[in-house]
């Protein structure tokens, strides 16, 4: 039995000298000193000896039980430190390389034309409200005064979604269902997505617009005037000459459109503004009393002002932009100048 004792110990060193893996040495232990492990066993038969042999090979067998579990050990320690340089050597991090750059986006020159403008109106008390962009025939002509075979709705080539569904040639519906659910004084800006059949340099068939209302008792047109100078001011730069232009809309009378001067030529003319000196950025008027009529206000107790203008064309003006395709072709390299 003392040979045998000795032969475990010694196959076993050997073998956990040669053990690379913690799965080998777990395989060792489980051999050797497991519950039905080679030593295990050897230590349950020694009750089987004479006593003083029983004595001496006792304790040789748990000397040696304790050695093998220390090199058990130690073989584990050895192994996980390994396994952690490795790892730490495989990962190593260069503090010395550059950083990936962040690519930030940016707002699209409409947005912030659009941004732009909200924010002048909003500092003269106006709020801002949205409408839907499929509307029914009706908010979008009927009760703006363009009844059906009224020649004002040849100037809007429009999309019909059916007889009485289109998408909205204009924000202009927007102010009827305001006016609808609420009663003066109404102080609103409305913008948003538009469609119309058109396209070429100068017209999409979806583009945006901002429209304005302001209603309340004595408005006059001296207010529209009032403000829309600070808009342009404010908008294209103090001191920026205006003329109002006498014009014609279905739901507004009198109504005016507003040039600006052309600020690429300083009003001495040139391609942009066709020779003219004159910019148009916007029409206006004061609302026509037929309005008024379908959304039940009293148009001799009320009176108020509308404007509208299209934010591709104010941008394009402001930024100099002369294709308004650019606009939606999502390059890059033209919206990373904004
Ligand atoms: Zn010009």
């Amino acid at each position: 039995m003392k040979e045998e004792l000795e032969k475990i110990r010694e196959e076993c060193q050997a073998s956990l000298a040669l053990a690379k893996t913690e799965p080998e040495i777990s395989e060792i232990r489980v051999r050797v000193l497991g519950r039905k492990g080679s030593l295990t066993q050897l230590l349950k038969r020694l009750g089987t000896l004479p006593e003083a042999e029983r004595k001496e090979i006792g304790r040789r067998a748990n000397e040696i039980k304790e050695d093998l579990e220390a090199r058990v050990e130690e073989g584990l320690r050895r192994i996980q430190e390994q396994e952690r340089t490795e790892s730490l050597e495989r990962e190593r991090i260069d503090v010395t390389l550059p950083g990936r750059r962040m690519v930030l986006g940016r707002r699209h020159p409409l947005t912030q034309t659009l941004d732009e403008i909200i924010h002048i109106f909003s500092r003269l008390g106006f709020e801002v409200v949205e409408g839907p962009e499929v509307e029914l025939d009706y908010y979008n002509f009927e009760a703006l005064n363009i009844p059906k075979g009224h020649p004002a709705r040849e100037m809007q080539a429009t999309f019909f979604i059916s007889e009485d569904v289109v998408l909205r040639t204009h924000t202009s519906p927007v102010q009827v269902r305001t006016m609808e659910k609420k009663r003066p004084p109404v102080r609103v800006i409305c913008p948003g997505a538009v469609y119309r059949c058109d396209s070429d340099p100068t017209h999409s068939p979806m583009f945006h617009q901002v429209e304005g209302l302001l209603v309340d008792r004595g408005i006059t047109f001296s207010d529209l005037k009032g403000v829309l100078s600070v808009f342009v001011q404010q908008m294209f730069g103090r001191g920026t000459q205006l003329r109002f232009r006498p014009s014609f809309f279905p739901f507004t009378e009198p109504s005016a459109e507003i040039d600006i001067e052309c600020f690429i030529c300083g009003g001495k003319g040139c391609g942009v503004c066709s020779n003219t000196g004159w910019l148009e950025i916007l029409g206006s008027g004061m609302v026509d009393p037929a309005v008024y009529r379908f959304v039940g206000y009293d148009p001799e107790e009320v009176t108020g002002f509308a404007f509208g203008m299209g934010i591709e064309r104010i941008a394009m003006l402001k930024y100099g932009i002369n294709d308004i395709r650019l606009f939606f072709t999502n390059d890059l390299r033209f919206l990373k100048q904004f």
